[in-house]
């Protein structure tokens, strides 16, 4: 039987629906109840102690490298093996995004390579959790406490990634979360940043709204306000905070489904030739199973896009994750210079690598049939 298995599609109920229907009935679209709920639902679930709503995870990440006030002169170190936002986030400041390649087994940045590419000029790290995989992060923190370097953890594929127990995005000094559509929960465009840190948490609701000194609830004449500030218009409008409320409630159900998934289709992927799966075989690090990534082997990886087009044939769904390592994207390329061979781990991933769907529109059943799928186009090749 022939199925039709989407890489990614949001899940959105009824009560999404209600919810955006109750926020179109009244007066407030902007600066009400709701965006400061969704704030308190989204720390009570990761436990942090501040969470400041934004606009987009690339908005929330930018937010924070403006309001430490980086600028042309700073570096902040970034993994090659990223989406480009997490590099993006550092340039749009005139700061330099230095980067680092990443490990081979998990495609989580090198930390090795990191403290090798520590300058005087830099003022920073910014590492990803790939796939949702945590990142070494008690590592990390004793390299920046020794070179006293700001850590933000790019948390976009991290709902639900825990390390030791402790939630992404709560290790560093910042996590930054996003609710894009095939992100682990939805607001349609929306992200979150997650903080310990009271004053920075201040900064950036300053920041996040022109750098107004009190918000519309706080004004004691309508219309008065002064500005103290430089800021940007990153606020989450209350049409995707209400979307956020409800998807805040389904997080263990959608986990608890992506776990299950990713065990299945792991299993049924052990005894296939040819491939791989980036993966920790630690279970201190506990993954938020953003996808399995299926890495083909050397002799094979030349026939990805054909391996990618039987797989699509057969109503199975497939992304890359990230199509290009970020320095040999065209921009940073222009800008920086690209040597062919440098940060060969991220272009291994780049140009070898198949993600497969594990999210919870799907079925174990579904992994099987996933899995089966592979196993028959791989032994296609070979004969
Ligand atoms: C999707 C993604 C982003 C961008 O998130 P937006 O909310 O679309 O800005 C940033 N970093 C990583 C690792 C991502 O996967």
């Amino acid at each position: 039987m022939h199925r039709n298995l989407p890489f990614g599609t949001p899940i959105i109920g009824a009560e999404e629906r209600a919810a955006v229907q109750e926020v179109l009935a009244g007066p407030i679209l902007v600066h009400g109840p709701r965006a400061v709920k969704f704030e308190e639902d989204f720390a009570a679930y990761t436990k942090a102690l501040h969470a400041v709503s934004v606009s987009s995870c690339t908005a929330g990440m930018h937010l924070i490298w403006f309001t430490l006030g980086f600028g042309p002169g700073d570096e902040v170190i970034v993994p090659a093996q990223t989406h480009v936002a997490t590099a993006h986030a550092v340039e749009l400041t005139g700061a330099r995004a230095v980067f680092v390649d990443c490990e081979h087994r998990t495609g989580n940045i090198d930390l090795s390579a990191l403290e090798t590419a520590i300058t005087p000029k830099t003022r920073a790290i910014a590492v990803v959790h790939f796939l949702g995989l945590p990142v070494d992060m008690p590592q990390v923190m004793e390299i920046a406490r020794k070179h006293k370097l700001f850590v933000l953890e790019d948390c976009a594929l991290a709902v639900g990634s825990k390390l030791d127990g402790v939630h992404a995005g709560l290790m560093g000094d910042a996590g930054v979360f996003s609710f894009y559509p095939v992100k682990h929960m939805t607001t349609a465009e929306g992200g979150m940043v997650i903080t310990r840190n009271a004053e920075l948490a201040t900064d950036l609701r300053l920041r996040k709204a022109f750098g107004v000194d009190r918000t519309h609830g706080e004004r004691k004449i309508p219309g008065t306000y002064d500005v103290v500030a430089l800021g940007y218009n990153y606020r989450m409008s209350e049409l995707h905070a209400a979307i956020g409320i409800e998807q805040v409630k389904r997080i263990p159900g959608f986990l608890a489904q992506r776990e299950r998934n990713y065990c299945a289709l792991s299993n049924a992927l052990t005894s296939v030739p040819g491939i791989g799966l980036l993966a920790s075989s630690d279970i201190r690090f506990k993954s938020s199973y953003y996808c399995a990534s299926v890495i083909l082997d050397e002799a094979i990886a030349p026939l990805r896009p054909d391996i990618i087009g039987q797989l699509n044939v057969r109503g199975v769904g497939t992304s890359v994750y990230y199509p290009q390592p970020v320095p040999r994207m065209t921009y940073y390329r222009e800008k920086y210079g690209w040597k062919d061979g440098s940060f060969p781990n991220a272009a291994r991933i780049s140009d070898h690598s198949i993600a497969l769907s594990v999210g919870p529109h799907l079925t174990e059943d579904d992994m099987m049939y996933t899995a089966d799928a592979l196993q028959e186009v791989l032994k296609g090749l070979k004969s």
